[in-house]
């Protein structure tokens, strides 16, 4: 099975993060799974669906803080 490999410019977003805030599911705005890869530092928005705070997540293939 060979491993897809890109060239570090794109990345696929998380389809469902954690609110930080109240632990819910927060769900991304203008984006969905089947929208595959975007490049990497790209913005994607995320709405909690329970306490609806918004959430601007930097989609880049560096983790580190
Ligand atoms: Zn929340």
């Amino acid at each position: 099975m060979a491993e897809r490999r890109y060239s570090g410019a794109v990345r696929v977003p998380d389809p469902e993060i954690v609110c930080v805030d109240c632990g819910g599911t927060c769900y991304p705005l203008g984006w969905q799974p089947s929208d595959g890869e975007v490049p990497d530092g790209t913005v994607i928005p995320y709405r909690c669906r329970d306490c609806h705070d918004r959430w601007d997540v930097v989609i880049s293939s560096d983790d580190e803080v």
